[in-house]
């Protein structure tokens, strides 16, 4: 049997047209960025080609793109710069944003750095924003929202122009981890309200290890990594050449086909939702799946039982990989913070199904079928 890979949102294969262009990065065309010789002018001109094309298909310009290492770096970076350099006292969020949020929240809150609140989440899952206003409202200290604009492990989705009003009506720095949704969604950043967001190359089809953060150019911070100057002085260290390339690549892969592309995987996404409730009656969905929801990601809970129990490693023998809520927790076991914020049942088994376009409805079926013989 074939492996089938269900677990998108955790990470992609890369397009092998991305891989071409890559490739001559990675052998003839070595030369390091700052190199004032022709190898390295035409570095250069790689890099700065990658970051126009970047800001173009987001509607932002080149000198607001800077790329890192990933989507944790951008999240990092931002939340971090907005404390320290942009005068940030209080941050709100949500408990159900990504650990590269959290973590970083919570540590900056643990110096004393900040005070932190967590918006009021609605029985769908969704943030309140009736909440979330009311807290920006009533704070007397400089604030940062910081709000995802699709959670990874159930796939709602934010209104990130309704939060970019509140946090302009308010004067609040406004920084949304976009990861799920860059090279997924179509973003217009000259039109909306926001300072940061971030992105991340292996969520759509290009390589790993490089990243994307976007700072508005009305707010100045300080560099966060010193060193040669690159980036404008923001983030030294020699550039990752090719993953720039990959990330360019594959952004303008997924915004060109992105009407044809989005349409399928919501159609797998839907088949999906359909096929387990016909077949597996039990099952239970978490989010708004068929409302303010990514076309890539359905979340399911099965009852727990004796069969259920063991339902990742059953899947995973079977060269079935979903996984149990996110993946990025380094494969820890321990219950997730996002179902936990949400249902808080133990007595559910969550799995997270997550669709590329290389995913198929007989790839559906056949993991239905196998479901039904496990549970
Ligand atoms: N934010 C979200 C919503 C994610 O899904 C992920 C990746 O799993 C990250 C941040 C971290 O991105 P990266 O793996 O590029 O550091």
């Amino acid at each position: 049997m074939n492996r089938i890979y269900f677990d998108n949102a955790a990470t992609t294969s890369i397009d092998p047209q991305v891989l071409d262009a890559m490739m001559p990065y990675l052998t003839e065309k070595f030369g390091n960025p700052s190199s004032i010789y022709s190898y390295g002018r035409e570095a250069r001109m790689a890099v700065e080609n990658s970051r126009k094309s970047v800001a173009k298909i987001l509607n932002a310009h080149p000198s607001e793109i800077f790329f890192t290492s990933g989507g944790t770096e951008s999240s990092n970076t931002a939340i971090t710069a907005a404390v320290r350099d942009l005068g940030c006292k209080h941050i709100i969020t949500s408990p159900i944003e990504h650990h590269a949020t959290l973590h970083t929240v919570q540590y900056l809150e643990s110096q004393g750095l900040v005070k932190v609140s967590y918006v009021r989440l609605l029985e769908n899952g969704h943030i309140d924003l009736v909440n979330l206003e009311e807290m920006i409202s009533s704070s007397t200290e400089k604030i940062l929202v910081t709000l995802m604009h699709a959670n990874n492990e159930i796939g709602n989705m934010l209104d990130i122009n309704a939060v970019g009003d509140l946090c302009k009506k308010y004067n609040a720095i406004f920084h949304s981890d976009t990861v799920q949704t860059v090279g997924h969604f179509l973003f217009d950043l000259k039109n909306t309200y926001v300072h940061f967001i971030t992105g991340s190359a292996h969520k759509f089809q290009g390589p790993k290890g490089v990243g994307l953060l976007y700072i508005n150019q009305d707010i100045k911070i300080k560099p966060h990594i010193y060193g040669g100057g690159q980036e404008r002085n923001m983030r030294a260290g020699t550039e990752n050449l090719y993953g720039i390339i990959g990330f360019a690549k594959a952004l303008e892969l997924s915004t060109k086909n992105y009407d044809t592309d989005s349409e399928y995987i919501r159609t797998l996404k839907y088949y999906m939702h359909d096929k387990l409730k016909q077949n597996i009656p039990s099952v239970t969905f978490n989010g708004d799946t068929f409302g303010k929801s990514a076309y890539t990601i359905l979340s399911t809970n099965f009852p727990l039982t004796e069969k259920s129990e063991m339902l990742l490693y059953n899947l995973d023998i079977n060269h079935i990989c979903v996984s149990g809520g996110s993946a990025c927790a380094s494969g820890a076991s321990q219950g997730s913070h996002v179902m936990q914020a949400i249902n808080n049942n133990s007595n559910l088994i969550t799995v997270r199904f997550s669709f590329s376009k290389l995913n198929t409805k007989q790839e559906i079926d056949m993991v239905v079928a196998k479901l039904k013989t496990i549970l």
